[in-house]
């Protein structure tokens, strides 16, 4: 994660990066291509691939912008080799930049190596400001590129094997990552000991994918073997695939918000299928907050899977109520308030035929700013909705996010100095009800997840700025 200040566009989190390997499979690089594509809607703003051909020369091609903007046949031409790791970003306006996009490439006289991750470093200043104390010069402000740092200043002190640079490296950063690391020979794959964020192995042919998400395994054709554990770094060459673990597992503290929002639906995460989860919650939210109404409706798309699981608990009819403009591509910031709400209004319409007159339970996976919501509201009161019965399948978000994921801030979150009947009132629901934490929880039947932007309780200790 970049880390510059943050400026806000819209009123979504929004996440910071995905990451893809391939190892050992002919033409590596135009397999990454299409598991970035699959990856596309973890980071829409960067992208790039690395590559190492069989005399471990690196290739590397990375620019602004969408997978397929960025690469065409003569860029992938120069992408040799059966080995490659790619990146998509997002960034927020301080942190744009070619220098800032990954995988980072680094040239050393014992063997050049590329990097990429997702997820945030916590005590990133800290670190950065001991090595640029002892003469490390920094190219970009990601936090990735302090793990190169700290891999080349254990390595070249004491002549360590690269794995237990890597190791030593990886004990001394605190917060969210998942790591690729490429070298002339191999593949690191490497999870925070909390399991932030997802990371997961499969097998391609011969060779192997790593990948964010599972959606890019079927892509490309690829079986899940397994995910990457907290704590763990897998080593992926010619022996195959070998495991260790830096550090104890801490607890497990998977971001909720992959299952809630990020994910693909396709994907499992963990063994919990996306779309499963968000079913499930739906269903959950019927059980603690039904509502009197004729039809369920989702804000399209994240929202239509716990749309379905409400409905579906509740007998109600599921119905297609509003219809996303599958063709707005990336909008800017508009200027002014009054084209911002046009702006709404380009990516979303009503179905005026099937909300008129109805009660509508309008199932959303979470209140952000809660500009949205009302502009929602608005438009199916204006196409003839009689009742506007609002569910939120997550908790109320109330809290910051230092774990790589584009949260706003306190302040600018409606729920952070608003309770719920307040949130009700500002954005013009008939009814509002949120997910409690232990439906979340029930959702994907697990005992812990990461719910610190709903609840407070980080998982890592934060560091002063
Ligand atoms: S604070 Fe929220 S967005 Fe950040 S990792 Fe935890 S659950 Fe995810």
């Amino acid at each position: 994660m970049c880390k510059c200040s943050k400026t806000y566009r819209d009123d979504k989190p929004h996440h910071e990066c995905g990451v893809l390997g391939i190892y050992g499979v002919q033409d590596a690089a135009n397999l990454a291509y299409y598991g970035l594509h699959a990856l596309q809607h973890r980071g829409q703003q960067g992208c790039g691939i690395v590559s190492v051909d069989s005399e471990g020369v690196f290739h590397r091609v990375k620019g602004d912008g969408l997978v397929t903007e960025v690469f065409n046949e003569q860029r992938m031409s120069v992408l040799t080799g059966n080995m490659a790791i790619g990146h998509v970003r997002y960034s927020n306006a301080g942190c744009k930049g070619v220098e800032n996009i990954q995988p980072f490439l680094f040239h050393h006289n014992s063997g050049d190596f590329a990097m990429a991750n997702n997820g945030s470093i916590v005590n990133y200043r800290q670190l950065r400001m001991e090595l640029e104390d002892k003469g490390s010069l920094f190219q970009s402000s990601s936090d990735a590129e302090v793990l190169a740092h700290l891999i080349k200043k254990q390595g070249a002190y004491n002549n360590v094997p690269r794995i237990v640079a890597i190791k030593d490296a990886l004990n001394q950063m605190d917060g969210a990552y998942a790591f690729l690391i490429m070298t002339g020979r191999r593949i690191y794959a490497c999870r925070d000991k909390y399991g932030f964020h997802p990371l997961a192995i499969g097998k391609l042919g011969d060779g192997y994918v790593v990948a964010s998400e599972t959606c890019a395994f079927d892509v490309l054709g690829a079986e899940y073997i397994r995910d990457v554990e907290p704590g763990e770094i897998v080593t992926i060459d010619h022996h195959g695939v070998r495991s260790q673990f830096y550090s104890e597992p801490e607890r497990h503290a998977m971001c909720a918000m992959e299952y809630v929002y990020f994910a693909r639906p396709d994907s499992d995460i963990e063994g919990c299928n996306v779309h499963n989860y968000r079913k499930e919650s739906g269903k959950l939210l019927f059980h603690e907050a039904p509502a009197d109404a004729d039809i369920v409706i989702g804000v399209p798309d994240s929202s239509l899977s716990a749309a379905q699981g409400y409905a579906e608990a509740s007998g109600l009819p599921y119905e297609m109520g509003l219809i996303k403009n599958k063709y707005i591509g990336r909008t800017f910031i508009l200027p002014t308030q009054e084209l911002r709400e046009k702006g709404v209004k380009m990516k979303l319409s009503p179905v005026k035929t099937i909300v008129k007159g109805k009660r509508v339970v309008l199932v959303d996976d979470s209140i952000v700013r809660g500009t949205t919501s009302l502009k929602i509201v608005n438009m199916l009161r204006e196409a003839g909705a009689a009742e506007v019965h609002v569910r939120i399948a997550s908790a109320p978000l109330k809290y910051t996010c230092y774990y790589g994921v584009d949260v706003h801030t306190p302040k600018e979150l409606i729920s952070n100095s608003n309770d719920v009947d307040q949130v009700c009132k500002l954005i013009g629901a008939d009814s509002l009800a949120f997910l409690s934490h232990e439906g979340m929880l029930k959702a994907g039947h697990r005992d812990d997840l990461c719910l610190a932007c709903f609840n407070h309780k980080y998982p890592t200790k934060l560091y002063e700025e």
